[in-house]
């Protein structure tokens, strides 16, 4: 399903300001919260959808990503949003004040590591540039400290404050008739510190997009859906656990004259009536540079010629594809009446050739016949 756009998700101008966001993501959360709409999935995805609206439209660097690449711009391969309440979440803050403590029961230890997700990126490539490679730079948003706060989520000028529920052990335990089970303290998300007064420019989180650039080597030969894997460039892990990777996927755009299909290369070559029925040579063009290929006498329209080698260099099985030259026979327009006087008395000329010189022609009209025959008998 496509997504809807996200300032039409939380029913503001695409000028709105950080408070008027807030205020209209505060007012659809409080509308669609789980808790409120227990077993209604159309209000868990309504819900799902405006967090994922205020997740980027709060974030200055993920908003100018998307008004500028559009959801593209913040997608993070699908594993980026809905990971849940952890800590640094960005709704954190937001979650506290609107519906106090009933979130993050979850069983993180706070000790645990986390490999960050994998991203993925559209890349879109000329065919020239997907059959002999290419370096290319791509700008991809990806999460940094923010520099604001250090990363650490608190408004400048203020700190971190040891978890009261939890007195900084970011585990608490809960007393359940005889047992006694210890799991992540809910008031901190298992991180023993909270922030009093959210960072501006991270809404608490520690954490902003930021457009980076990375150079891509795009070896040749590589095609739609090929993806090229840029180790320990995804997400950033969390407690100390390694980057996830991010995937370039190819996408290679139409080509005013040539089609690829694998290896092979196909494109439509016009020639004259005069070359088609007396033979002649015409010049083709290639990937790299034109080549002449030669039409013998009574070519008709439609013939393909193989150009051996002059396709695609494949990624996985030596040699070069080949080039399919399929061949039109152009109609000559604007023909002056000169011309069209010749072109008469020629037609004529032919007409009392008969079957040798227009074979397919005879066959197609015994074959109109014998048709009317039968239907007539
Ligand atoms: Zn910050
Ligand atoms: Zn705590």
């Amino acid at each position: 399903m496509a997504k809807r756009d996200y300032y039409e998700v939380l029913g503001v101008q695409r000028d709105a300001g950080p408070e008027e966001i807030k205020k209209a993501y505060r007012r659809l959360a409080m509308k669609y919260h789980p808790d409120r709409n227990p077993n209604d999935p159309e209000a868990e995805a309504k819900f799902k959808e405006a967090k994922e609206a205020y997740e980027v439209l709060s974030d200055s660097s993920k908003r100018a990503a998307y008004d500028r690449f559009g959801h593209a711009g913040v997608e993070a391969g699908g594993a980026g949003f809905g990971g849940g309440f952890g800590p640094g979440d960005p709704f954190s803050d937001i979650f506290d004040e609107v519906f106090g403590s009933i979130f993050g029961a979850g069983a993180r230890s706070r000790t645990q590591m986390y490999r960050g997700a994998d991203l993925r990126y559209d890349l879109e490539l000329t065919l020239e540039q997907a059959v002999f490679g290419d370096t290319v730079e791509i700008d991809i948003p990806s999460r940094v400290a923010c520099e604001t706060c250090d990363g650490t989520g608190a408004a400048p000028g203020t700190r971190r404050v040891t978890c009261a529920t939890c007195k900084g052990h970011g585990q608490v335990r809960m007393q359940q008739g005889f047992i006694s089970i210890q799991q992540t303290c809910p008031a901190c998300r298992g991180a023993g510190t909270r922030v009093e007064k959210p960072c501006p420019d991270c809404s608490g989180s520690g954490i902003v997009r930021k457009l980076r650039t990375l150079s891509v080597k795009v070896p040749p030969g590589v095609d739609n859906g090929d993806r090229i894997r840029l180790a320990r460039e995804g997400e950033p892990g969390r407690n100390g656990g390694p980057s996830g990777d991010l995937y370039v996927e190819i996408h290679v755009k139409p080509h005013p004259i040539f089609t690829r299909d694998g290896q092979n290369l196909s494109c439509e070559v016009p020639i004259s009536f005069a070359t088609a029925a007396l033979g002649g040579t015409v010049e083709v063009p290639t990937l790299d540079g034109t080549i002449v290929l030669k039409v013998p006498p009574e070519t008709q329209s439609g013939k393909v010629f193989c150009v051996k080698g002059k396709g695609v260099r494949s990624l996985r099985s030596p040699g070069s594809g080949d080039l399919f030259c399929r061949v039109q026979v152009e109609t000559p327009v604007n023909l002056t009446s000169e011309q069209k006087k010749m072109l008469r008395r020629f037609d004529e000329s032919i007409r009392g050739g008969g079957e040798r010189h227009s074979p397919r022609a005879r066959r197609w009209f015994d074959g109109v016949k014998s048709f009317f025959e039968r239907m007539g008998a």
